[in-house]
């Protein structure tokens, strides 16, 4: 499968890494939309939330993973924002399940 998050998970392409386990690998944005922007994606591919939830376990393995994220990089107090984009006027453009993790400073009312 030509995924480019798939890759991203079995090491083919290189990530800067923030958390690893059994289930989730996440990751640095390559393109940042706020200080703090990490990906938080399931290792086994499915194509976005409406599928996740149709896999035992998997949105609870993915929230897990958002908050030992949230918790590596310090966002507890400050807060942060969760956003999975699915479809076209989402303009997802990764199919790949992923939860954008942003925060750092006061978000706009945009994404980041
Ligand atoms: P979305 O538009 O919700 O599908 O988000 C996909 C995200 O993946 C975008 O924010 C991209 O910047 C990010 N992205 C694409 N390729 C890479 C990569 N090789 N490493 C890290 N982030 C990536």
């Amino acid at each position: 499968m030509d995924c480019i998050f798939c890759k991203i998970i079995a090491g083919e392409i290189p990530s800067a890494r923030v958390y690893e386990d059994e289930y989730t690998y996440a990751f640095y944005d390559i393109e940042p939309q706020a200080p703090v922007h990490v990906l938080v994606v399931p290792k086994q591919h499915v194509t976005n939330v409406i599928e996740g939830a149709q896999a035992p376990g998997m949105m609870q393995h993915l929230a897990d993973a958002v908050a030992r994220v949230v918790e590596l990089e310090g966002l507890q107090q400050s807060g942060f924002r969760t956003v999975m984009n699915t479809g076209a006027d989402a303009r997802q453009s990764v199919q790949h399940l992923h939860v954008h993790v942003l925060g750092g400073h006061p978000l706009n009312l945009t994404m980041g």
